[in-house]
């Protein structure tokens, strides 16, 4: 906490030094030119941590005002008050000294009581912009905590804490927002149904901790089939999932379920219990429609469902795609 003084006359550091001792002010820097005084604000901020500038306007570097704007460009500068000392009262210099930062101004011959009024006066004014700084740094701190929390949060709650795809209720959202679009741009929406195979006996023999691990295997593999970004992966429930994939028509549909199914197959799970191969598969049911105001998103679900359905009876291991009109007829699967 000290007080940098920047004169050139010696005398007049002296005076000034004993006045501001006579007030409790122990710690003064003194300058004796503008040069001198910006090395000692360019050191580190926590170095000297100047609190208040005392600044002889007539000096022989340079000029007191030109001295004062470059300063306040010092970041341990920004905030600190600027005391102009000046043995000129025109009005015009003291104009330049303000619009060039400075906050106050004594005159030279310096007398103790008013020197010692304006730097209480410019202290305390630096107390109260560093208390306000320190708040708003405070609540910024808090707003960035609260931030963060929020995020995590809601990827806590819209992510599948087993397999960390999207989960029920974000995928019930998710598809709601897609359908609303794909109503709106007249774009086809597809939804890909996925059900691991004999997965109970999968369950019943290796165990319902392996059965876990095979769940969160088969996701990832589905989701790095999944090429585009708007595509989403979503647990369904149990061992089904779901895929949304915006602006598709039924053979890109079919071409991404396929893509996952042969990656699910290619990561090679032994399952000794299945009825259609000798690794964990998948089953898909696809459909793709490009919804109207007549149709409504479970359509799209029971559609792709019973497809899903079709694709188990047909032997498993296999995409099948929709073959339904969906809902009033008016609309086709595309
Ligand atoms: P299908 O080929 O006809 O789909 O036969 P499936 O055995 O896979 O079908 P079913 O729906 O009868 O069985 C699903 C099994 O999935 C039942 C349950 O044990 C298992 N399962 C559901 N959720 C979980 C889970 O979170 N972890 C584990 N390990 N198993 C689960
Ligand atoms: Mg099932
Ligand atoms: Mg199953």
């Amino acid at each position: 906490m000290s007080i940098l003084v920047v004169d050139d006359s010696i005398d007049s550091q002296r005076l000034i030094r004993a006045f501001l001792k006579s007030d409790g002010h122990d710690e003064v820097i003194m300058a004796q030119s503008a040069t001198e005084a910006y090395r000692v604000l360019s050191s580190k901020a926590d170095e000297n941590n100047i609190q208040l500038i005392l600044l002889d306007i007539v000096m022989p570097d340079v000029n007191g005002i030109e001295a004062c704007r470059k300063m306040k460009t010092f970041a341990t500068a920004i905030d600190t008050p600027i005391i102009m000392v000046t043995a000129k009262t025109e009005k015009e210099e003291l104009e330049k000294a303000f619009a060039a930062g400075a906050m106050d101004y004594i005159t030279k011959p310096i007398n103790k009581t008013e020197l010692l009024a304006r730097v209480r006066s410019a202290l305390r004014l630096k107390r109260e912009i560093d208390g306000r700084k320190a708040r708003e740094q405070e609540l910024l701190e808090v707003t960035r905590q609260l931030e963060a929390a929020n995020e995590s949060l809601r990827l806590q709650t819209s992510r599948d804490g087993l397999t960390g795809v999207a989960n029920r209720r974000h995928f019930d959202e998710l598809l709601a927002q897609e359908w609303e679009r794909a109503t709106r741009e007249r774009q086809p929406l597809a939804l890909l149904m996925i059900d691991i195979d004999d997965f109970k006996r999968y369950n019943d023999h290796y165990g319902h901790l392996q059965g876990d691990d095979c769940l969160r295997s088969v996701a990832s593999a589905g989701v790095r089939a999944l090429k585009r970004p708007c595509d989403v992966l979503a647990r369904y429930g149990g061992e089904e999932f779901a895929a949304i994939l915006p602006l598709t028509d039924v053979v890109g549909a079919t071409a991404i379920g396929e893509q996952i199914r042969s990656a699910v197959e290619a990561l090679r799970i032994p399952h000794a219990k299945s009825s259609c191969a000798a690794v964990v598969t998948i089953s898909l049911g696809a459909y793709s429609v490009i919804p109207t105001s007549a149709l409504v998103v479970e359509n799209l679900i029971q559609c792709a469902d019973r497809a899903l359905y079709r694709a188990k009876a047909n032997g498993r291991n296999q995409v099948q795609v929709g073959e339904d009109r969906i809902a009033s007829g008016e609309n086709s699967a595309i």
